[in-house]
């Protein structure tokens, strides 16, 4: 062996272990939000650092090709690195990149979508337009679930969970949700202190209060508030009553009943204290009933964007048949109802599909019909049976993507356009590829932030049969 041999050898030997300090320039972010930097052959993730740092970090763990290490010292900032505007941020697992100046984030995100197109799409000259962002990237969740706990020294907390544990860190503003928030859960606390209403403990299971769920529509500003209880009453809650319908558009106030050890925070029963069972909102001009169980996208202003768009994509003149696969409370569906001759959406929730039959009622559409099931099973047994053709297809699935014989059923059924709503552009990179290898081209497409401050990203594209 040569002397440059050994040398190699020798380097790629001097492996790094726990607790050993790196310097790093960070290059990108990981799917969670980490940081990732690079030190010979190995991958280092750390939390908190941002594309264009320089930084010091300490390992923490390694594994055969990758490692975490903690950020210790920022030796030179990333250009695009902002003060985080919540003074939590780095507790809470929340948000994850609100360091990140957010023009930058944009570009990121962008960036992360025509990366995924081309390297497991094999897509090139891809037709991007410029992805859509907030003009207030802030304020923008309509929901809130915060855990209730108490801290060491005996008092009410609500907040967040630090890191992965159980622990709760008290923080009642959240600078994503609704600003009202906070007073809301000062309410619920000086009201439980008042009555001696205790806070669950997860570890004893004993206790009554576990979360509180708040929802705002953002259109018609009503309120909701429902506590998720160890039980089924509340002692004196005329008393909570009294306290919360003083907050200006308070709609309904509810007790959820869940007495499992389990980390599902809502239970099936909902009992109401007072005002409606649900709220209303809008997304564009169609009404959505609201209640504490549904489903209901949580950034509105921006799922208007986004679904506007499909309705753009889908290119509809009235006469056309369109189905709306994984399509949830139907928010899709009856955007694309307005502009199509019928609709017909799939979704495997029961109860998602009774909210979309609901909501299609309320809004006066006749032309919008729901099926509970797999997509993958439901749309080849209609076509077969029944030989429905269709001018498009639209799908919104899960992160997963699409199942392999879905895809298969719509080059089967040849629509003349096929939209994709995308929340991982890596799963929408290999479906499109496949469509794109049977039949159909790309012809347009656009991300949309959907999620401020955290590394997901919604994507829109559009297909056309060649
Ligand atoms: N556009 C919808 C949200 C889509 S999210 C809305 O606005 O409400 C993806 C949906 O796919 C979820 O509601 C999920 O329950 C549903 N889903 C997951 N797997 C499915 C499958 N195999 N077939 C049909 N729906 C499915």
């Amino acid at each position: 062996m040569t002397d440059r041999r050994l040398q190699v050898r020798e380097d790629m030997e001097r492996v790094i272990k726990k607790d050993d300090y790196v310097q790093l320039t960070i290059e990108d972010i990981s799917a969670e939000g980490s940081g990732i930097g690079r030190t010979g052959d190995m991958v280092l993730f750390v939390k908190d650092a941002i594309p264009g740092d320089e930084i010091e970090a300490k390992v923490i763990k390694m594994k055969k090709t990758y490692g975490y290490a903690r950020l210790m010292k920022i030796l030179s900032p990333s250009p695009f690195r902002v003060p985080a505007v919540c003074p939590v941020a780095k507790q809470c697992g929340g948000c994850q990149i609100q360091e990140m100046d957010y023009a930058e984030q944009l570009r990121f995100k962008e960036k992360k979508v025509r990366g995924n197109l081309e390297r497991i799409g094999k897509f090139t000259d891809i037709p991007m337009e410029p992805i859509i962002g907030m003009e207030q990237p802030f304020y923008y969740r309509n929901k809130a679930q915060y855990p209730i706990g108490k801290d060491k020294d005996g008092h009410i907390v609500a907040g967040f969970y630090a890191g992965r544990t159980h622990s709760i860190i008290d923080n009642r503003r959240c600078f994503l949700g609704a600003e009202v928030n906070e007073e809301i859960l000062n309410i619920i606390i000086s009201y439980m202190e008042k009555e001696f209403v205790s806070p669950y403990d997860e570890k004893t299971g004993r206790g009554l209060v576990r979360h509180v769920l708040i929802r705002c529509g953002f259109t018609t500003k009503e309120i909701m508030v429902c506590l998720i209880v160890n039980g089924t009453t509340l002692p004196k809650e005329e008393k909570l009553v009294e306290a919360l319908r003083k907050v200006p558009n308070m709609t309904s106030i509810s007790i959820n009943t869940n007495r499992e050890k389990t980390n599902v925070i809502m239970g099936k029963d909902v009992r109401l204290l007072w005002g409606r069972p649900y709220i209303e909102d809008y997304i564009g001009n169609i009404r959505y009933q609201i209640s504490p169980l549904s489903f209901f996208q949580v950034n509105p202003v921006q799922t208007e964007k986004l679904y506007s768009l499909a309705l753009e994509y889908a290119g509809l003149t009235g006469k056309e048949t369109v189905w709306d696969l994984y399509c949830g409370i139907g928010t899709i569906s009856l955007f694309l109802a307005q502009q199509a001759r019928q609709v017909y959406g799939v979704e495997v929730i029961p109860q998602a599909i009774d909210d979309a039959c609901r909501n299609a009622k309320i809004n006066g559409i006749a032309n919008a019909q729901f099926f509970v099931g797999r997509a993958e099973e439901i749309l080849p047994e209609v076509y077969r049976r029944h030989r429905i053709h269709a001018e498009v297809i639209v799908v919104d699935p899960p992160r997963k993507g699409c199942d392999d014989s879905l895809l298969s059923t719509i080059i089967e059924m040849q629509p003349e356009r096929v939209v994709y709503v995308s929340c991982d552009s890596a799963t929408l990179a290999r479906d499109l590829r496949i469509l794109c290898d049977n039949g159909y081209a790309l012809k347009r497409c656009r991300a949309v932030d959907q999620f401020p401050m955290s590394v997901h990203v919604e994507t829109a594209a559009q297909l056309e049969k060649i």
